[in-house]
């Protein structure tokens, strides 16, 4: 079905990609039963923890530069704002100014909770535009706002007419999705909804590129192809996001965050989607090079970057695959990002002894079979024989960790590192994606690897200071995975 951006929101990925967070077993069973929609959410019956949508609708939005947020929830739905200080550092990477975070909530308290939370968004909004002067509001909802039902479209029809800027409703409440990367669709949802334009020209030169905030590891190489990356969302600024119809094409830097804004861009722009694994391993970034090339008619030009860049590196990752090749690593990280950094280890000649991803989507918006990642991942490098999807239960990573016992542990989100680390695993939290794409990618994370296992000592010691607070029950219980089955069967 084609994507209506013109409707208040979008599905969420449970319903609309059969998102499923918890399952193990063979990785070719999950993407065979994925591809006939097939697979069943093993029910956990306990959980230690969780996120909601809009974690993920923050990562995208709070850093826009030029707006303003308003989050209309109880104070505490805000409390991640505080990890936003790091705007400073993943703004100097990239070589840029550190956009301003705009953000207000409306503190929903049991008045509003009773008697409706219009009134105090309303002024929320009106706050936030004589405070910041930005040149769009994003309102984040909430499950506190979901729940009482507030009209949150009719303030922001009056709040448009009224300051004559785009005023985008998010719809990332935490209990409409078990799945938290629904609050990324829910970001795009609401820019192609209010800020993207409509085209006025064509920019042939101009490629979306949906990636997080971090390390620009673009520009350079596509300035050599004649190509200007419009690097989107976090740290882009309302003016990039409005010309996003304008570009030649839209790549996403991990297919589990962009798969809908990519989409939906193509349907209702004709801006089409670059159909290939985004760029982590030599082999997938020369092909994904090559289909850039395609759809830019910049063939030429291409296989000479392709040539320069694999010539370049050879020596480095050919030493780095002698001290790693037989390495046994574990992977655990984002859906899509898991199957990358798979890729990755095994082009080092490394031996994956599993792979956790924090969710799976068992499609993409498109359900092109080229951004099927796990489809690609076994095609390119091979089953993974102890794949799982777990959304960082560190109870279960205790387990598997312990048993496992893996040279490496490769991680990219915070606090899974820390499992490894207390075990005595040398760990890394890869957390910048865009570091470890492109061609300087692959040699970061070799050299990134062996760093960790030089310090083989300190993880060793750490883990000698560690009490873990799981019961004797648990430590000697066999299955990691004892609480994902039926309620009724236990
Ligand atoms: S939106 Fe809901 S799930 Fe998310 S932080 Fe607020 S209360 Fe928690």
């Amino acid at each position: 079905m084609a994507i209506d951006i013109v409707k208040s929101e979008v599905e969420t990925r449970d319903n609309r990609l059969g998102a499923v967070l918890a399952f193990h077993g063979r990785a070719s069973t999950l993407q065979k039963d994925s591809s006939k929609r097939a697979v069943k959410d093993d029910e956990r019956i306990y959980s230690q923890c969780s996120d909601c949508s809009q974690g993920c609708a923050e990562v995208l939005s709070y850093m826009i530069r030029d707006a303003a947020i308003v989050v209309h929830s109880p104070l505490g739905c805000l409390s991640p704002v505080s990890i936003y200080e790091r705007v400073e550092a993943s703004s100097k990477v990239r070589g840029i100014e550190a956009p301003k975070i705009q953000v207000i909530s409306t503190n929903i308290g049991i008045d509003s909770t009773v008697y409706g939370g219009v009134k105090i968004l309303k002024a929320a909004v009106r706050e936030a535009y004589d405070r910041f002067h930005p040149k769009a509001i994003l309102i984040h909802s909430s499950c506190a706002a979901g729940i009482i039902g507030d009209d949150i479209e009719s303030v922001v029809d009056e709040a448009e007419s009224e300051l004559g800027i785009p005023i985008v409703p998010i719809y990332c409440e935490g209990f409409k999705s078990k799945t938290w990367t629904s609050g990324f669709d829910a970001v795009f949802h609401g820019i192609l909804r209010k800020i993207v334009k409509k085209p006025t020209k064509k920019q042939e030169d101009l490629v979306n590129i949906i990636n997080f905030a971090g390390q620009d590891a673009y520009t350079a190489l596509f300035k050599r192809i004649n190509l200007r990356p419009n690097l989107i969302v976090p740290n882009s600024s309302v003016d990039q996001l409005a010309i996003m119809s304008e570009a030649a094409c839209t790549i996403s830097i991990c297919e589990s965050l962009g798969t809908y804004g990519a989409a939906a861009l193509e349907q209702n722009y004709g801006v089409p989607q670059l159909k290939v694994s985004s760029p982590y391993g030599i082999e997938w970034t020369d092909r994904w090079f090559r289909e850039l090339a395609k759809l830019t008619n910049r063939t030429e030009l291409a296989e000479k970057l392709i040539k320069e860049e694999n010539e370049r590196i050879k020596p480095i990752i050919e030493g780095y695959r002698k001290i790693l090749k037989g390495k046994r690593a574990y992977v655990y990280s984002g859906d899509s990002f898991a199957h990358y950094l798979t890729n990755m280890v095994r082009e080092y000649g490394m031996e994956v002894v599993g792979v956790t991803t924090l969710h799976h989507d068992q499609t993409t918006d498109t359900k092109n079979p080229s951004l099927d990642t796990l489809g690609e991942m076994i095609k390119y490098t091979g089953d993974v024989e102890r794949f799982s999807v777990c959304n960082k239960q560190p109870f279960i990573m205790y387990k598997i960790f312990s048993e496992l016992k893996p040279d490496i542990l490769i991680t990219r989100h915070d606090s899974i590192a820390t499992i490894g680390t207390k075990l005595g695993i040398p760990s890394i939290r890869a957390n910048d994606i865009n570091v470890l794409s492109c061609y300087d990618g692959s040699v970061n994370l070799g050299a990134r690897i062996i760093d960790a296992l030089n310090s083989n000592k300190f993880f060793k010691t750490i883990s000698e200071h560690v009490k873990f607070p799981y019961s004797s029950w648990w430590i000697n219980q066999k299955d990691p995975f004892y609480f994902d089955k039926k309620a009724e069967t236990k």
